[in-house]
């Protein structure tokens, strides 16, 4: 169920996640609208992935990413949030994040403490990266849906 309906592309605004402070753990994470979120099969599992992410007309960067239960929603409905592998001037909420997801980590975990919870966080990227070197998977980075105008139909190539 996580794997099947990948490579996944997906375009939407960033908005205001509910303030879990990933960005005081160092790792802060672009949060997609409820309206994005709704969009995904609901058969997609929760979990860790990884894929290509590009904030407006940017560069395009690794990213790791989260589709989880979201607490606020008190887990009945989903959040997705990116991570990107790249360290930015400055918040670019409100900008249009275009992403591909091109592989599954793991499933979703509770953690024992915020040290454990950190160095999995750490672990996820570090594969994400080794990960998205491979040829199969570069490939994605430079896909035409990252240099096409918004209007662009997404998922249905
Ligand atoms: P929120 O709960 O509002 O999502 P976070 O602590 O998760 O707050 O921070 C997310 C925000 O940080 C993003 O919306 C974005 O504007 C900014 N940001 C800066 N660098 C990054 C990055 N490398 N990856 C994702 N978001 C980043
Ligand atoms: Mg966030």
């Amino acid at each position: 169920a996580a794997m099947k309906h990948l490579p996944y592309f997906c375009r939407g605004e960033v908005v205001k996640g509910f303030g879990r402070g990933s960005k005081e753990l160092g790792i802060p994470t672009a949060n997609f609208s409820e309206q994005v979120v709704e969009s995904f099969p609901s058969d997609m599992s929760t979990g860790i992935y990884y894929g290509w992410a590009c904030v407006g007309n940017g560069d395009v960067h690794k990213m790791v990413l989260s589709i989880g239960w979201n607490p606020f929603y008190k887990n009945i409905k989903k959040s997705v949030e990116a991570h990107i592998i790249h360290t930015f001037k400055e918040d670019f909420y409100g900008e249009i994040l275009s992403i591909v997801i091109t592989g599954y980590i793991r499933p979703e975990k509770n953690f024992d403490s915020l040290e454990a919870l950190i160095s999995a966080i750490q672990e996820d990227i570090e594969e994400a990266k080794r990960q998205l070197d491979l040829p199969d998977q570069r490939k994605f980075k430079e896909d035409n849906f990252f240099h096409l105008p918004e209007c662009k139909i997404v998922n249905n190539h």
